[in-house]
């Protein structure tokens, strides 16, 4: 599958997460509720409407503060696409979304995408 669901803990799926490859980690998006995505339902072919926007902000990494590129993104038919406003190499890019495991994890928090 190309996105996974994040469900709450009755089992209602509120959100769904990626394998960013521009980013090389998870970008997750709320498809319930209050400014949600829409989401096709399709697990294989996801499409999620509108874009994705992945401010600038600071993230921990291997115990490291490093600041996270923006990234600008569109998912369509399990393929994504980064806008030229993107700052990392995929840039102006569209390529095959990567596989996720369906794990479910406990999501509490959400990445910092939103409507652009
Ligand atoms: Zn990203």
């Amino acid at each position: 599958m190309k996105v996974k669901p994040i469900n709450q803990s009755d089992g209602v799926m509120f959100g769904v997460s990626f394998v960013c490859p521009g980013c090389g980690e998870e970008h997750e998006v709320r498809t319930r509720g209050e400014k949600a995505w829409e989401f096709n339902g399709d697990f294989e072919r996801p499409t999620l409407f509108p874009d994705i926007l992945a401010y600038p902000e600071h993230i921990e990494r291997d115990g490291v503060r490093a600041l996270q590129p923006r990234c600008h993104s569109q998912v369509n038919a399990g393929r994504i696409t980064f806008f030229a406003d993107s700052e990392h190499a995929l840039a102006g890019s569209t390529i095959e979304l990567p596989e996720i495991l369906a794990e479910s994890k406990d999501a509490n928090s959400f990445a910092s995408g939103e409507i652009a």
